[in-house]
């Protein structure tokens, strides 16, 4: 690809956003728009039945998780999203299947509420599980990420 799909961030959150709300209209990334659907389907299976702000900023955030190790991710912070840290780390218990996120931790103690840092490292989880999506899900983000440039 010789240009890069998206000039900022919010472009790319409009651009997730319309696929998911309207499952069946074509777009301009037609491969891209087939792997948010899919992630979105991914982050349903496992989350059912949230608000659709939740499935956005799943996807959106999954674009943006690092593994840095067996059960430990970083997840970029996000200011459009109303992120006041550049990153967050969540981490997975597998012996207890269940996640915490720092932004659990900050202010008011721990609270057990699903944020959409976990919500992204769920499906990113996932998609490392299935060869297939798996290599078409790293080639978007590197695009992807590319093209939103964030600051450091
Ligand atoms: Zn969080």
């Amino acid at each position: 690809m010789s240009s890069l799909p998206f000039s900022s961030i919010r472009e790319f959150i409009r651009f997730v956003e319309h696929c998911i709300r309207h499952p069946y209209r074509p777009v301009s990334y037609s491969s891209l728009g087939k792997l948010i659907r899919e992630l979105y389907s991914i982050a349903y299976t496992v989350f059912p039945d949230r608000s659709l702000s939740f499935y956005v900023r799943s996807v959106v955030r999954c674009f943006f998780v690092d593994e840095i190790s067996e059960g430990h991710y970083i997840v970029r912070g996000l200011r459009e999203f109303g992120d006041h840290y550049p990153t967050y780390h969540v981490f997975y218990f597998p012996r207890e299947r269940r996640y915490r996120c720092e932004c659990q931790l900050r202010l008011y103690g721990y609270v057990r509420r699903i944020c959409t840092h976990i919500g992204a490292v769920a499906i990113y989880r996932r998609v490392i599980q299935d060869v297939d999506i798996a290599n078409r899900f790293f080639k978007w983000c590197e695009l992807v990420r590319k093209s939103v440039q964030l600051p450091c």
